[in-house]
């Protein structure tokens, strides 16, 4: 234990604490996007698994560059986005992400990660958003309990460029897996470009998410 320095008139100084790496430190991570959460490899790989021919800036050209910060460079981030998610194609590929996120996050320090999915973009897969958003669930929970990983919880997203009434079934799906731990629904919340969509007809989809939420609460 440090005595702090006390000077003459008897008032403490400050004693710097002792030196931590920021890696050390404890971190929570509240804004992972599944897709944007992909290592580059793992995004190659499945690409070639599935045979799907990647954009340049995702490979020879890579680290991609957007000098703009206007809808032009959104596009083109888009784009690239787009060109990501195309390559997760089911189970195996949807729990490899959750996983190497975890890990990935462990490693610098991170003890509670939420990870933001939109299960409709890989209901086609597996069956419909249930069992999508049951994979990321069941992997967010299997990884958590592993060392070296960090905790993971989920947050469901509904994209603001689709019809409310799908917000609105998302939001019934997150409130029915809401809890408060590793492997459950913690969030609900809307992806996709911040310029579309009125963000107020999206009320009622959070009202939804809110009333499971809190029924989750009580539960307790
Ligand atoms: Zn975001």
């Amino acid at each position: 234990m440090t005595t702090p320095a006390v000077t003459a008139s008897g008032v403490p100084t400050p004693v710097a604490a002792p030196q931590r790496s920021v890696t050390d430190l404890p971190k929570a991570h509240l804004h992972l996007h599944f897709t944007g959460s992909m290592r580059v490899a793992t995004v190659r790989d499945l690409a070639a698994q599935h045979g799907i021919r990647l954009p340049a800036s995702l490979t020879t050209e890579w680290p991609p560059r957007f000098e703009t910060a206007d809808a032009r460079g959104w596009f083109r981030f888009q784009r690239l986005y787009d060109a990501a998610r195309a390559c997760v194609r089911g189970e195996a590929d949807m729990r490899r992400i959750v996983r190497e996120a975890a890990v990935d996050d462990g490693a610098e320090g991170s003890r509670w990660l939420e990870i933001q999915v939109d299960p409709t973009s890989y209901a086609p897969f597996v069956g419909g958003i249930t069992p999508a958003l049951e994979i990321v669930l069941d992997e967010a929970a299997a990884v958590s309990a592993e060392p070296g990983a960090t905790q993971v919880g989920v947050i469901v997203a509904a994209s603001r460029m689709r019809h409310p009434l799908e917000a609105r079934t998302l939001a019934r799906l997150a409130a029915r897996y809401a809890g408060g731990g590793a492997g459950a629904v913690v969030g609900f919340g809307l992806s996709n470009d911040e310029r579309r969509g009125v963000t107020e007809d999206f009320a009622a989809a959070f009202s939804i998410a809110r009333r499971g939420a809190s029924c989750w609460a009580r539960r307790r």
